[in-house]
């Protein structure tokens, strides 16, 4: 049996029932797919579930406030994937008469799509014959080709690409690419792949060779890097301060606590604290009461926020720029968030006598 047949096979046996696969609308796939972009199917069921019921199609999606779309997709992380997809829908909307493209180099147009997405929604919703290759599909691929380019150079990407879209059985595109990834996701895994168990192991050079375990090859990264970061809940007149983000980079468009990231120049947490919310806001505070420490990781750095409340000093108009605003307490759960932001919004709810 060939390598895309025993791969069919398989799949046909061991498919996932994912909600997206029960009704394939192109829309679906298209949403489950920019959900799927760095994120587990586990953790993208709930929200898809969730975001299909409260925009069941892409001329709802397209009409709805980017503020509701932030804060449906609140806890998935990668925000300006939901941007994009908002952006997106109203933009098939009016260019492509409300139908989802079928094609590669029509997808690739669209905001937030790039090559693989394309080509994922491309081979499973349309049927075009092109290959979907995402990190979890290169790993199968090093391994059954016994690469030992390292991941990621371009001679990997070459041959890994022109592997992939050989093998690609013309007629069932969508259910090959999708069950290389459901083969990724269950068998080939990352570490300790179940080659017993896998439906290729006759075609992998990489397990009769029994290097699998050290395939793919990686280049060591750098060290990530590791901020302090000080916030603060400003309170003035019963409200809290919060700033919206600017509308590219990282947690795009949601909202926060005003601070900023620790400097040399800083003698102290506070100091920090104090210069940052000075610089950002031309607000003089002064902090009243730690509210905690909160870690989170993000793909290419890490933070540890500090929180403290914090009272303004005596003498001041609470006026702020205008990607600032006072907030009254209870209407923060309305305001789309990242997650340290809302475990900070979460613990000063749940401590009504410090508001
Ligand atoms: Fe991966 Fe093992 Fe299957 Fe090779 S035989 S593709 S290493 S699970």
């Amino acid at each position: 049996m060939s390598f895309s047949q025993a791969v069919l096979t398989w799949y046909d046996k061991n498919a996932r029932q994912l909600p997206w696969r029960s009704f394939p609308s192109p829309y679906r796939v298209w949403v489950s797919e920019i959900m799927l972009q760095q994120t587990r199917v586990e953790t993208v069921l709930p929200y898809f579930e969730r975001f299909i019921t409260r925009f069941p199609s892409l001329e709802v999606l397209a009409a709805a406030s980017q503020e509701e779309v932030l804060r449906l997709w609140e806890g998935l992380g990668y925000y300006s994937r939901a941007g994009n997809l908002h952006k997106a829908a109203q933009q098939m909307l009016l260019m492509h008469a409300g139908q989802i493209p079928s094609i590669v180099t029509e997808l690739e147009r669209l905001p937030g799509i790039g090559g693989y997405t394309a080509a994922a929604i491309a081979s499973i919703a349309f049927g075009e014959p092109v290959a979907a290759v995402d990190g979890n599909i290169k790993r199968i691929y090093a391994r059954v080709l016994a690469l030992i380019e390292p991941y990621g150079s371009v001679r990997f990407e070459k041959v890994v690409g022109d592997h992939a879209q050989t093998v690609l059985p013309p007629d069932r595109p969508g259910d090959f690419n999708q069950a290389l990834m459901d083969l990724g996701a269950n068998v080939c895994l990352s570490r300790q792949p179940l080659c017993k168990a896998c439906p290729v192991m006759e075609h992998c050079l990489g397990f009769q060779s029994s290097i699998q375990n050290e395939l793919p090859v990686r280049i060591k990264k750098a060290p990530v890097p590791h901020y302090q970061v000080c916030v603060a809940v400003i309170q003035s007149h019963g409200k809290i301060l919060l700033c919206k983000r600017g509308s590219s980079g990282v947690l795009a468009g949601l909202w926060e606590f005003p601070g900023g990231k620790c400097e040399q120049k800083d003698n102290s947490l506070e100091d920090c604290l104090v210069r940052e919310v000075l610089e950002k806001t031309r607000l003089e505070i002064s902090p009243d009461g730690k509210i905690g420490v909160f870690k989170h990781a993000y793909t290419h750095f890490k933070i540890t926020v500090h929180a403290w409340h914090a009272k303004l000093l005596p003498g001041q108009l609470p006026e702020v720029p205008e990607n600032y605003c006072w907030v009254s307490p209870p209407d923060l759960a309305d305001y789309p968030m990242g997650k340290v932001a809302r475990k900070i919004s979460d613990s000063i709810a749940g401590n009504s006598t410090l508001l």
